[in-house]
């Protein structure tokens, strides 16, 4: 257990308490959680749309219609949907 400094009246509290004895001020514990888990999600979101633009080349580069081309769109459904995964996941952090 530490001691931080309440950011609204200065004074000292727990660094586990939920809200700061002296003014009410809430406490965010888990933030630096959330702060992390977020970025790692913003971190996911042009992961998954380089996945999608690679399966789309492979796609659009697929012109004997070789497997390459089925590679491409499976490719590219992987990262649509991770895409959207993330997109969502960040929507139910944030909203
Ligand atoms: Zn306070």
């Amino acid at each position: 257990m530490a001691l931080v400094k309440c950011p609204e009246c200065d004074k000292e509290i727990s660094s586990i308490a939920e809200a700061c004895p002296h003014c009410g001020r809430p406490m965010k514990t888990g933030h630096r959680t959330v702060e992390q888990t977020s970025k790692r999600l913003k971190l996911q979101k042009p992961l998954s749309v380089l996945i999608a633009i690679i399966g789309l080349l492979l796609v659009l580069t697929d012109l004997d219609g070789s497997q390459m081309g089925g590679v491409g769109i499976l490719l590219m459904f992987i990262g649509l949907i991770w895409f959207f995964v993330v997109a969502i996941m960040v929507w139910w952090k944030h909203g």
